[in-house]
């Protein structure tokens, strides 16, 4: 049994959390919002006050936080908050292991990671893909960037929590992957719902037209997995009102954050930037807390789901 940190109950890190605590782990955490608290102490976490209490004890810390902003202000003091610069790393023993899953700008696991080290406490970057389907049934994907005896250390906690692990590369990487991929994602849903919406429109059955691309060469997860349209597969937004999946002003946010990638590495996204475009025209109708897949309301000159 290892005494677990967890810092972040939301979406995401409440399932993560459960899970460590389901597989026998003592985990002490915290979030902001005490429901959110209330929710993990019924799947078997330890609450903590704050997230010193969280921390105190620990050799593994995983944090699961909305932006960079959150994580810097958190692991390097860097908030005005009721415990403004008072850093978190300043409460771990040196050689403790900090894993932070939460989805952020290279820059900021970089310096957090960096400042970590400095300390002599260990830091991978190791946000995740699956969704928060996946992060209740344990199947995440994780995507780690630090150094390879960090990942290999981390393995077994993560293989609680997912099901597929990979170390992409030093500090950094993992959220450099992270955002090539839900770039890439942002533009698969977009066209897979460009694509539906132009068929139905002349007059075709989105499940027939569905069930024929996903035998052909136009073919994606978007389609295989998550399809936009209401009613087509079970199980997903799409069929539930758009609700309980990621949010649009998330996939907003990451392609900000790829947006800012690529112009570090003055690498030409024109698609990317489209998609981030009609993302954020869907989010700014007041459609961000919304699954991402409603993007497909854009194509038809509709609120997503109404008839
Ligand atoms: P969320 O907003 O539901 O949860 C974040 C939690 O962090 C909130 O409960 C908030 O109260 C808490 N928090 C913020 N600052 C805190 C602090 N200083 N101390 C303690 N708690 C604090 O977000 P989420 O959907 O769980 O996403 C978390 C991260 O995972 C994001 O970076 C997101 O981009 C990424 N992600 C989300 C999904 C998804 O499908 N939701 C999928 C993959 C990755």
């Amino acid at each position: 049994m290892t005494r677990i940190g967890f810092i972040g109950l939301g979406n995401m890190g409440g399932p993560m959390a459960a899970n460590l605590a389901k597989a026998g782990h003592a985990v002490q955490v915290f979030d902001l919002v005490p429901d959110n608290l209330t929710r993990a102490i019924a799947a078997g976490c330890v609450a903590a006050g704050d997230a010193w209490e969280a921390v105190s004890g620990c050799e593994l810390v995983i944090s699961m936080l909305p932006a960079g902003d959150h994580v810097r202000g958190l692991w390097l003091g860097e908030s005005a908050g009721e415990r403004g610069g008072q850093d978190l790393l300043a409460a771990l023993p040196a050689g403790a292991l900090v894993i932070d899953s939460s989805t952020i700008d290279v820059a900021s696991a970089r310096r957090v990671g960096e400042a970590a080290r400095a300390r002599g406490i260990r830091f991978i970057d190791a946000p995740v893909s699956g969704g928060v389907a996946g992060a209740a049934a344990g199947t995440l994907t994780f995507i780690v960037g630090g150094e390879a005896a960090d990942f290999e250390a981390a393995k077994p906690i993560l293989a609680l929590m997912g099901q597929n692990l990979f170390h992409a590369g030093a500090l950094g990487a993992g959220q450099i992957a992270k955002m090539c991929n839900n770039m890439l994602l942002a533009i698969h849903m977009a066209g897979t719902a460009e694509a539906l919406a132009l068929g139905v429109k002349e007059g075709l059955d989105p499940s027939v037209l569905s069930t024929i691309m996903g035998k052909s060469s136009g073919n994606n997860w978007s389609l295989e997995h998550y399809n936009p349209w209401p009613g087509v597969m079970e199980n997903v937004p799409a069929s539930r009102g758009y609700q309980g999946g990621f949010m649009t002003k998330l996939m907003v946010k990451d392609l900000g954050l790829a947006m800012a990638l690529a112009e570090h590495a003055h690498s030409a996204v024109p698609l990317g930037a489209l998609a981030r475009n009609l993302f954020n025209l869907h989010a700014s109708q007041g459609l961000g807390e919304l699954d991402f897949s409603s993007i497909l309301g854009l194509y038809l000159d509709k609120a997503p789901g109404e008839k």
